[in-house]
């Protein structure tokens, strides 16, 4: 036993030495090791504060705008103009106006399922439809292009309808796209595009921009602002149909 006690002894105080003695030993490290805690303390508070706060926000709001919109019972026709062999025009990086607007009508189609409508593309794919085939029944008729100007200091979106029927779906359309787009509004103007002419139900003619103004195309080929787009777009039906 005393033994024992012997050993307990001199192991309490080799201990009480160390601590006594050696405090240029311990000190520093647990110097840095309790600053490593106060940084990863704080660090981890202001990750749950405000990043991780914010980001549960933008889910929150992400939610909210999915469920913000009821089209139920509405059927909505969306024609992302040209396709297959008749490409529309070129953007300066190579891209083409079938390509920027059928991304956008894809988007909107999906948006708009999601919000109870029954939506009709006028084409499902990179494929060429004639004019005549586009014109599909529906409760209101969309078509979307980003065309080329011969001046290339063109730019801005325009609206167009045909009839007066038409006129109230494709202002409301203009004034939503007035909210969001970055480019100068050249109004909502009558004109007689065959896609429109040929239906009798409200229906509008989109131009976005044009991908023959450097500022148009690089702005419009850019997926962020397509997204702008479609909001815009389901803004504007919103407001229409209320
Ligand atoms: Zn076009």
């Amino acid at each position: 036993m005393d033994t024992v006690k012997q050993l307990f002894k001199t192991i309490g105080s080799g201990v009480l030495y160390f601590f006594k003695y050696k405090k240029h030993l311990y000190i520093p490290p647990l110097f840095f090791l309790i600053l490593a805690g106060i940084i990863i303390g704080a660090a981890v508070f202001v990750y749950n504060t405000f990043i991780k706060a914010e980001a549960e926000q933008v889910d929150m709001s992400f939610e909210e705008t999915a469920g913000a919109y009821d089209f139920s019972g509405t059927t909505i026709v969306l024609d992302p103009g040209h396709g297959g062999k008749d490409p529309g025009a070129t953007s300066a990086t190579g891209v083409t106006e079938s390509e920027v607007v059928f991304n956008i009508a894809n988007t909107l189609r999906n948006r708009l399922e999601e919000s109870g409508a029954e939506v009709i593309l006028t084409r499902e794919k990179n494929e060429f439809v004639t004019l005549d085939a586009r014109g599909i029944e529906g409760d209101l008729f969309i078509s979307l292009h980003s065309d080329a100007m011969e001046d290339p200091s063109i730019t801005g979106f325009t609206t167009y309808y045909t009839y007066a029927n038409q006129e109230a779906f494709s202002q409301s359309i203009n004034e939503s796209l007035d909210e969001y787009s970055y480019f100068h509004n050249r109004g909502n103007n009558q004109y007689n595009f065959q896609v429109i002419w040929q239906l009798d139900y409200p229906a509008v003619l989109i131009e976005l921009g044009y991908l023959s103004n450097a500022f148009d195309d690089h702005t419009l080929t850019d997926e962020s602002y397509q997204d702008r787009m479609v909001t815009a777009i389901l803004e504007g039906i919103s407001n229409y149909l209320n």
